[in-house]
């Protein structure tokens, strides 16, 4: 009976084909994808293996037959356990957890060790005087074998069918109903040698769709991109042992786009991802046109790693672009994410290099590098951003209160209410590091109204006269400003704890009031209107727009205690804080001078006319309690 080796060369034809584009272009550097080549490299054994037990008996003696039939059963034997090992490694791409195999493996260690003690025995099969083969009694529990370790390979797909890629996991179902169909196909027409053209042509399946890895390499360079870099990293920050990854930007690679369009800046970006590809060693990714991550291939050898670093931030590169293509000028930011303790996962990581994107960046300088205090920066800056989104349902918010003393009246009138948070994780953060970022995230709109809250709160409780104490402020900011309803939420707070209107006022600053937009002016005239004095913050350190000082609805002017910092030493600080108290006044504007420490400027700002004074000189802020002690106190004593 003469078998049909067509198949079988057809076989190899394509498995030779998929062996040569795995090692031109999909190599990866993912368990999976070795697996899977060592899935053609056992299929291409066999196959060259059949085609050899099928021409040569009768060409070279029985006992090279022997050794090539008995080839041919261990590596095909081998193709059903290492389709289990991919299929784990569908999940957990590291294999750490490799033991949890070790029951399903043992079947084929049988069937192997069968195939190896027939040399001596013809249980398994045997050959005739011609060479040519025969079965023998025990080929069943090969068979056995194999559907063992289908079940086992169905069993891992059922098990985590929820976190296989549906693809993948069908490419693998696939995969086993061609095999079984090609074995019950040999089994009864056994001159048919189909079982290795079925699984080259899955493997070929496979290749051109699960896995082809255009999925993770980015199409124009052929490095990793975003999703590439998750799956390498995700297994690493999950281990939590420390790692670096290092990021490159091109700072300026969109006012690039716009003057020589997307087509061509690519094709000056390949000169920055040959430069960066000469340090082999190196892994690189290519996150999005603009941005390359690149951790060190193997940690035990640091020195690729440090060579590229040192060149990154010597400017090389730079210089390289510079001499190979005149006339264009990338900017570089670079720095290096100490892992875990920079940022704990995949997410968290990219987060922080937005944040680093966001670093301006001097238009004069080829490259930046962030340093590890920058990237603490902004590994801090993260973590308040968390904080800062929670501070109100996790009560991490509070306030106090700063007296403001009348000149006139020799006593305190009012007081600003000012923002405190603490929190559990970074303890105590100053209202100047997480107001910012509460402005970035959109969390300073929960937090003014809980301001509005406690402020009406604490003036329906404390109950004092108004003539005692006469207003307390509030900060408003140029976000909670642009919002339509900002005026009707901080009445409603207003009128829901039964307080008089005029006793609140509301501080926006010189800086929110520059870019006034038409909700702002809508909101601070029906505040104005309802009784809310409105006074201008921190006067003289924004962009003044001195038109918006008289046509606005404005009663108080403060004046930032950066003007007062140098009257002592400086003549020229006095003019502009002299004559800046005088133009508030022939405005008709109350002033109120902040940041008064000393009694000498106490004196000093007194005697030049101001209205009203804030300062730790007079008293720091202090909470609620202490404040209605205060003005307690002072009522008693007037009464006195
Ligand atoms: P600000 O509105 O100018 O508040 C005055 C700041 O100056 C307060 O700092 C106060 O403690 C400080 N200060 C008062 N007197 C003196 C002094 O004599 N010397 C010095 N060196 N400093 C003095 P604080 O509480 O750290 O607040 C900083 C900034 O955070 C505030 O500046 C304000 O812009 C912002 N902020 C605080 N609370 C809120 C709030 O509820 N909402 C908004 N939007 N911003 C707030
Ligand atoms: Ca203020
Ligand atoms: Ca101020």
């Amino acid at each position: 009976m003469q078998a049909n080796i067509w198949f079988n060369v057809s076989a190899l034809f394509i498995l030779i084909i998929l062996m040569a584009l795995y090692y031109t272009k999909f190599r990866v550097p993912f368990r999976k994808y070795s697996i899977f080549l060592g899935l053609v490299w056992l299929a291409l054994i066999s196959t060259v293996s059949s085609i050899c037990n099928n021409t040569l008996p009768g060409i070279v003696p029985n006992w090279i037959l022997r050794i090539s039939n008995m080839t041919y059963f261990v590596f095909h034997g081998l193709i059903p356990p290492t389709l289990l090992l991919y299929v784990y490694s569908l999940t957990d791409y590291n294999l750490r957890h490799w033991q949890r195999l070790i029951p399903w493996m043992i079947p084929s260690l049988f069937s192997t060790l069968l195939v190896l003690t027939s040399w001596y025995a013809d249980t398994l099969f045997w050959l005739d005087e011609g060479g040519i083969y025969h079965r023998g009694p025990l080929m069943i529990l090969l068979y056995l074998v194999t559907a063992l370790n289908f079940i086992g390979i169905g069993y891992n797909l059922a098990r985590d069918w929820k976190m296989i890629p549906p693809q993948e996991s069908s490419s693998v179902l696939v995969f086993i109903l061609l095999s079984t169909g090609a074995v019950v196909i040999q089994l009864f027409w056994p001159q048919m040698l189909v079982e290795n053209f079925a699984s080259a042509i899955c493997m070929m399946i496979s290749q051109l769709t699960v896995q082809n890895p255009e999925r993770i390499l980015d199409g124009s360079t052929g490095m990793l991109n975003k999703q590439g870099f998750s799956d390498l990293l995700t297994p690493r920050f999950e281990r939590q042992r420390p790692f670096p990854v290092g990021f490159l930007m091109v700072d300026n690679y969109h006012e690039l786009e716009k003057i020589y369009g997307f087509n061509r800046l690519e094709s000056r970006m390949v000169i920055l991802t040959d430069y960066l590809r000469q340090h082999t060693g190196c892994l690189f990714s290519r996150m999005d046109n603009r941005l390359f991550c690149f951790v060190p291939e193997n940690f035990q050898n640091s020195s690729a790693w440090a060579a590229l670093l040192r060149d990154l931030e010597e400017e090389a590169v730079t210089s390289r672009l510079k001499q190979e293509q005149i006339g264009i000028r990338i900017q570089l930011k670079i720095g290096v994410a100490n892992c875990p303790q920079d940022a704990d996962s995949f997410g968290s990581m990219m987060e922080m290099i937005d944040q680093a994107a966001k670093i301006p960046m001097d238009r004069n300088r080829d490259v930046l590098r962030l340093t590890g205090g920058d990237m603490m920066k902004l590994h801090r800056r993260k973590q308040i951003d968390t904080l800062v989104r929670n501070a109100v349902m996790e009560n991490s918010l509070s306030l106090v209160y700063q007296p403001i003393y009348s000149v006139k009246e020799q006593c305190f009138v009012g007081a600003e209410a000012l923002l405190r948070m603490n929190t559990e994780k970074l303890g105590f953060i100053s209202p100047g590091e997480f107001i910012p970022i509460a402005e970035g995230n959109g969390a300073i709109l929960q937090m003014t109204q809980f301001v509005v809250e406690n402020v009406c709160r604490f003036i329906r409780l404390a109950d004092l006269p108004p003539r005692v104490m006469r207003r307390v402020h509030i900060n408003l900011s140029a976000i909670d400003c642009a919002q339509s309803e900002l005026a009707a939420k901080i009445l409603e707070g207003i009128h829901r704890n039964g307080v008089n209107p005029s006793l609140v006022s509301a501080e926006v600053t010189e800086t929110a009031f520059s870019s006034m937009s038409d909700s702002m002016l809508t909101n601070l005239t029906d505040l104005s209107r309802a009784g809310i004095a409105i006074m201008l913050d921190d006067y003289g350190t924004g962009y003044s727009n001195l038109k918006r000082l008289y046509s606005m609805p404005l009663d108080v002017v403060k004046l930032d205690r950066s003007l007062i910092a140098d009257i002592r030493s400086s003549n020229d600080a006095r003019i502009v804080l002299e004559n800046t108290i005088l133009m508030m006044k022939r405005l008709n504007k109350i002033v109120l001078v902040e940041g008064v420490e000393t009694k000498e400027q106490a004196d000093y700002v007194i005697s030049h006319g101001a209205d009203y004074i804030q300062g730790y000189y007079y008293a720091r802020p202090m909470d609620a309690a202490h404040l209605e002690k205060l003005f307690r106190e002072q009522m008693e004593k007037k009464e006195t």
